[in-house]
């Protein structure tokens, strides 16, 4: 190949917006020279460099738009800390049929069960599947809403939540709000009924949401919202953190 076709070809790749081709194209080139693979295997091998990127470009795209607090993964969670955890269900679960089919999942159990991580560990694998995913803190999600209603832009706000194909809030329960900021709660989960899953993170049973959301009539609409189309994973095992400490405790004690 000449110098001025190579050029000319990867001009032509970057058109067509064939970005890590472009890049890996003299590489490949040469490689292909030494080896002597055929045409072929040239264009299987460029082509599944392009996906292999795009499909990372999306997931980093994807998991910064997430604004997870940590990075936790479904391979660093132990199993067996979870007894109770139905693993089949979990599958279901790290396979995104809960997103296709619009349901919730509420993660109810103590501090320190492993909520949190199950959520980021499911809300990375939406990620991993393209789904538009958003994780928040009940208590942030509805200071966002305060501030934005103060601004006039509360409409915008609760319009950008329903568009998420995932929304994660975690822990309900441990801060309760105001008033307005239990309806302003209320809309965004009502505007995202049965049009986007939502998983839900808290250490309260069902009987005692009405102490967060004050208002018992709200709380009932709301609880029937969300749990109308939702998976219950009670998280009845012991706090793995706690299980952590004693176990450091104990070895230092050795
Ligand atoms: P919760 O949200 O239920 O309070 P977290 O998800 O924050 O609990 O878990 C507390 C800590 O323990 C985190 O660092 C988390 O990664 C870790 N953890 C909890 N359960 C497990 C588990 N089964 N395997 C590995 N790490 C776990
Ligand atoms: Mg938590």
């Amino acid at each position: 190949m000449t110098e001025a076709t190579f050029m000319v070809l990867r001009a032509n790749l970057k058109s067509l917006l064939l970005s890590s081709m472009a890049g890996e194209l003299e590489r490949h080139l040469r490689q292909a020279r030494e080896s002597g693979i055929g045409y072929d295997e040239f264009l299987l091998e460029l082509t599944t460099l392009e996906l292999q990127s795009r499909a990372e470009n999306r997931l980093n795209r994807r998991v910064r738009e997430a604004k997870f607090p940590l990075l936790k993964t479904m391979e660093t969670f132990d199993l067996s800390a979870a007894p109770e955890l139905d693993i089949r269900l979990l599958r279901e679960f790290l396979g995104c049929g809960y997103i296709r089919e619009r349901k919730n999942v509420i993660f109810l159990g103590h501090s320190g069960t492993g909520k949190t991580h199950l959520a980021t560990a499911l809300g990375t694998e939406a990620c991993r599947n393209n789904y538009r995913t958003r994780f928040t803190s009940c208590y942030g999600l509805v200071n966002e809403l305060i501030e934005s209603r103060e601004e006039r832009s509360l409409q915008r706000l609760i319009q950008k939540y329903a568009r998420y194909d995932l929304l994660i809030l975690d822990e309900l329960g441990y801060i309760p709000f105001s008033k307005e900021g239990a309806e302003l709660l209320f809309q965004v989960l009502a505007e995202r009924h049965e049009k986007g899953s939502v998983i839900i993170t808290t250490n309260l049973g069902f009987a005692d949401w009405t102490q967060i959301f004050g208002d018992p009539t709200m709380t009932a609409a709301l609880l029937d919202r969300l749990t109308h189309r939702a998976h219950i994973i009670n998280c009845s095992w012991e706090s793995y953190r706690l299980k952590q400490s004693l176990k450091e405790r104990r070895q230092q004690h050795q």
